[in-house]
């Protein structure tokens, strides 16, 4: 699968539900609408869709959500697709914030996932609350544990926010080398109406590296990963560090991905409208022609780049569609 623009489209993120069991402050709001059952896509149906993504080229599947591991049954979705690795399919992985993962970090390696990323933004677990509003920090660790007994790899992602956890970064980045773990920071996206003002939160990640710097010793490396993340080597820990700064344009022209939401619509860039409904191909008839052309079209329309924008003075996020909708 190429776009208009020679980019080979081999990374597909799915969401597969929009409900989570956290309320972080700069995703959701605390009363948060979730869709009808009736829209979501079932777990037969998003098998046919990332088997069809597959069979199109698409070497590297994300599962996300939502927090994915609250889907009913999501565990029979990874055993399926697992079967698929080895045809096609290079890597089945998963991005969580590791409430359950003790729960399901064996079978998910059982059903061929070897790396997880797991979101956290604090060891703090005061904090933790605050930020997470319904989330307990001690199941998360009790998930990271679990991870690492089962054999998972596990990349932490942070997000680093102004005034919440900017002084605690350093010490996440220590303590995750220190457990094996790579380490990623992300930059507060304007997606989604939160309570929050979220340019309150917004902390630029070159200050953070400029930070960072005074402490410890960052090399730029060759390591990429088509997507936005910048990553370096930190002497000190022997670790790697990814920095995501989705709003500067340093990745579009080898971006390799592409994004569905629980309901079936196709994303062809996070920060832009453009979308395409797949469910209605999917569910209109079995032989897939109507869904191979469906993503092809959608394919050619993917942009050059994205175009957030943050309105500082009326704080109103870029996109309306919160990040639990495409899954980050
Ligand atoms: N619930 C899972 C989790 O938290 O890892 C998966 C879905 S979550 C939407 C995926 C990632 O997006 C998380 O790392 C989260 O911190 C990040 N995220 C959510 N809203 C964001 C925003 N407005 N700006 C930047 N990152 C955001
Ligand atoms: Fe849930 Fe992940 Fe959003 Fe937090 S970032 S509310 S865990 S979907």
């Amino acid at each position: 699968m190429q776009d208009s623009f020679g980019r080979s489209i081999t990374y597909l993120r799915v969401s597969v539900t929009d409900r989570c069991d956290f309320r972080c402050v700069y995703c959701m709001s605390e009363h948060m609408t979730f869709l009808p059952k009736a829209e979501m896509l079932s777990l037969e149906e998003l098998e046919r869709l990332c088997i069809t993504f597959v069979d199109k080229g698409v070497e590297r599947l994300r599962i996300t959500g939502g927090e994915p591991l609250v889907r009913k049954n999501v565990m029979t979705l990874f055993e399926r697709l697992g079967m698929r690795l080895g045809r096609g399919l290079k890597e089945l992985t998963l991005t969580t914030n590791g409430s359950q993962l003790s729960h399901f970090a064996q079978g998910l390696h059982d059903a061929g996932v070897r790396r997880v990323n797991v979101s956290l933004d604090t060891r703090d677990p005061d904090l933790f609350r605050r930020i997470t509003r319904w989330g307990d920090l001690g199941k998360v660790l009790k998930g990271l544990e679990a991870a690492q007994k089962a054999g998972l790899g596990v990349k932490i992602n942070t997000v680093a926010l102004k005034g919440l956890n900017e002084d605690e970064i350093a010490d996440l980045l220590r303590w995750s080398h220190a457990e094996g773990f790579d380490f990623t920071l992300i930059e507060t996206m304007p997606l989604g109406e939160v309570e929050e003002d979220r340019s309150d939160r917004y902390l630029p990640l070159s200050l953070v590296r400029g930070r960072l710097e005074r402490e410890m010793t960052l090399t730029p490396s060759t390591h990429r990963t088509g997507g936005p993340a910048r990553y370096f080597d930190v002497a000190e820990t022997g670790g790697r560090l990814g920095l995501i700064t989705p709003l500067t344009h340093n990745f579009c022209e080898s971006c390799n991905r592409v994004r569905v939401t629980c309901t079936g619509m196709l994303y062809m860039c996070l920060g832009q409208e453009d979308s395409a409904d797949l469910r209605a191909p999917l569910r209109a008839s079995n032989d897939g022609a109507a869904l191979d052309a469906a993503i092809e079209a959608a394919i050619r329309r993917k942009p050059r780049g994205h175009d957030f924008v943050i309105d500082r003075r009326t704080a109103q996020p870029a996109l309306a569609r919160p990040m639990s909708l495409t899954g980050g």
